[in-house]
C-alpha cells in the first residue's frame, strides 16, 4: 500500500473498477458530446445517385467540345424526367441529379448561352465525371460509419443525420457527487473568516466535467470530521455512479477520507501516486459507485482530474479510448532534469513548441489559468535543452 503506483499502472486499475453504465437512445443534438453504445450503420446511400457537384451544364464528356442544344434543366430536389442524348444538355444545379446520359458537368463560367444553344468558351472539364459526386461517394447503405465507443461530435452528427438516423444509441451520462472537505473552504463570494478561503475545486470541477458526459447531481462541502465524512461518502454512494472527494486525501490528522472509507467497510483499492502534483490520489469502490480521493491543492485536483476523474467518466459513459491523448512538441526553454517522481507541468504550447509556467506550486490558481498543456516529464529525466520534443496533454 506504501509504495507509489507508477501513472499507467493507476489509470489501469481505476478503469478497472468501472464497468460502462446502461445506454439510452437520444434525440442526435442531445447525443453529443456522449460515446457511440453501437456502431454507426448507413441506412441509406449517399448520394443516393450520381449529383451535380457545380451549377452549370449535363453533359456526355464524349461530346466535348460541343456546342450542345438545351433541353431541360434540373434543381436540387427534383428528378430528371428524361435523359439526354447525344449533342443535348440539360441545365443544372448543385445537388440537382444529373440526367440519364450525362456523365460530366461543364461549370456555367466556361459557357456561352445563345437561346438554346450552348457553347464552350472556357477551358472546360478535363476529365470525365469533373463536377460529379457519383452515387455512394459519401457512403453507401450498410456501411459501418463509426465504432461503439466513439465520441460523438457535430461532424458525427452530420453524418449520422445524412445516413438516416434521427437518433443515437449512447452511453448514459455519470451521475457525480463532488464532496468537498475541509474546515476552511466556504462559498467563492462569501465574507471570509482569519484562515478561510474559497472552495475553488468545486466550481473548477462542476466546470471540467462539462467537457465529458457527466450530470453533477450533488455538490456538497463538509468539514475535517469523521463522521461528516463517513456520512456522505454513504449517502451518495446510494444515488450516483462516481463520489469525488476533494481534499482530506493525505495523511494528516485532519484527513479522513481514506479512514472513512475503510471503515465503511470499503478500503480504496489504491492510493498515492508517483506523480507531481497529485500524489495522495486514492480511490475504490464503495457499494454501486466509485470513489476517487483528489488531493485538495487546486493544481493537484486539477491534474488529477485530466489523469483519472475524466477518464474514469468516460469510461463509465462507454467510450472506447478514455485516456487523454498524448501530443508532442519541442521545448522553447531547458527543462531541467525530473525527480522521484513524474511531472505534469503546468504549460503553455503555441505554434508547435512548448513552454512550461516559471511557477508550480501546487496552490497556485493564478498558474491553472494561463495554462493550456501539462508537459510531462519522466521520473529521473536528464536535463532536455530547448528543442527537444516532449510529451504533453492538452487541456
Ligand atoms: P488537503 O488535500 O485537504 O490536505 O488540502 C491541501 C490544500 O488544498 C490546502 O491548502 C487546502 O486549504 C487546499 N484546498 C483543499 N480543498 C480545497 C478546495 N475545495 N478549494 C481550494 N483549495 C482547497
Ligand atoms: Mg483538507
Amino acid at each position: 500500500m506504501s509504495a507509489l503506483q507508477p501513472v499507467e499502472e493507476a489509470q489501469t486499475r481505476l478503469l478497472a473498477l468501472a464497468a460502462p453504465l446502461a445506454n439510452e437512445t437520444l434525440p442526435l443534438t442531445a447525443a453529443l458530446g456522449r460515446y457511440l453504445a453501437a456502431p454507426l450503420i448507413a441506412q441509406r446511400t449517399q448520394p443516393a445517385a450520381a449529383l451535380s457537384a457545380m451549377d452549370g451544364y449535363a453533359i456526355r464528356f464524349a461530346d466535348l467540345p460541343g456546342p450542345w442544344q438545351q433541353v431541360g434543366s434540373i434543381a436540387a430536389g427534383s428528378w430528371p424526367d428524361s435523359g439526354i442524348a447525344p449533342g443535348e444538355t440539360m441545365r443544372i444545379f448543385t445537388g440537382a441529379p444529373l440526367p440519364d446520359g450525362a456523365d460530366t458537368v461543364l461549370i456555367q463560367e466556361d459557357v456561352s448561352v445563345l437561346a438554346d444553344i450552348i457553347t464552350l468558351t472556357g477551358s472546360g472539364p478535363t476529365a470525365q465525371g469533373q463536377h460529379v459526386r457519383s452515387a455512394g461517394s459519401d457512403f453507401v447503405q450498410g456501411a459501418d460509419l463509426a465504432g461503439a465507443g466513439a465520441r460523438v461530435t457535430p461532424g458525427m452528427i452530420a453524418l449520422a443525420a445524412m445516413a438516416g438516423h434521427a437518433s443515437l444509441a449512447v452511453g448514459c451520462a455519470p451521475r457525480v457527487a463532488l464532496i468537498s472537505t475541509g474546515d476552511e473552504l466556504v462559498d467563492p463570494g462569501a465574507p471570509l473568516a482569519p484562515g478561510q478561503i474559497p472552495d475553488s475545486n468545486a466550481p473548477m470541477l462542476t466546470a471540467l466535467l462539462a467537457a465529458v458526459p457527466a450530470k453533477v447531481v450533488t455538490t456538497v462541502r463538509i468539514g475535517d470530521d469523521r463522521a461528516a465524512t463517513i456520512a456522505a461518502i454513504r449517502d451518495a454512494a446510494a444515488t450516483h455512479d462516481v463520489l469525488v472527494t476533494l481534499g482530506g486525501a493525505s495523511v494528516g490528522d485532519h484527513d479522513h477520507v481514506h479512514a472513512a472509507m475503510t471503515s465503511l467497510g470499503a478500503p480504496p483499492a489504491f492510493w498515492k501516486i508517483a506523480m507531481r502534483p497529485g500524489k495522495p490520489l486514492l480511490a475504490g469502490r464503495v457499494g454501486d459507485a466509485v470513489l476517487l480521493g483528489l488531493p485538495g491543492n487546486p493544481a493537484s485536483a486539477f491534474v488529477t482530474a485530466h489523469l483519472f476523474l475524466l477518464p474514469l467518466l468516460r469510461r463509465l459513459a462507454g467510450a472506447a479510448a478514455p485516456l487523454p491523448d498524448v501530443a508532442q512538441a519541442a521545448l522553447a526553454t531547458d527543462l531541467p532534469g525530473g525527480g522521484p517522481r513524474r511531472d505534469y507541468l503546468r504549460a503553455v504550447v503555441a505554434n508547435g513548441r512548448i513552454t512550461p509556467l516559471t511557477a508550480q506550486d501546487s496552490g497556485l490558481t493564478s498558474v491553472l489559468a494561463s495554462a493550456n498543456a501539462l508537459l510531462i516529464r519522466e521520473i529521473g529525466a536528464p536535463l532536455q535543452p530547448a528543442g527537444t520534443m516532449a510529451p504533453y496533454i492538452a487541456l
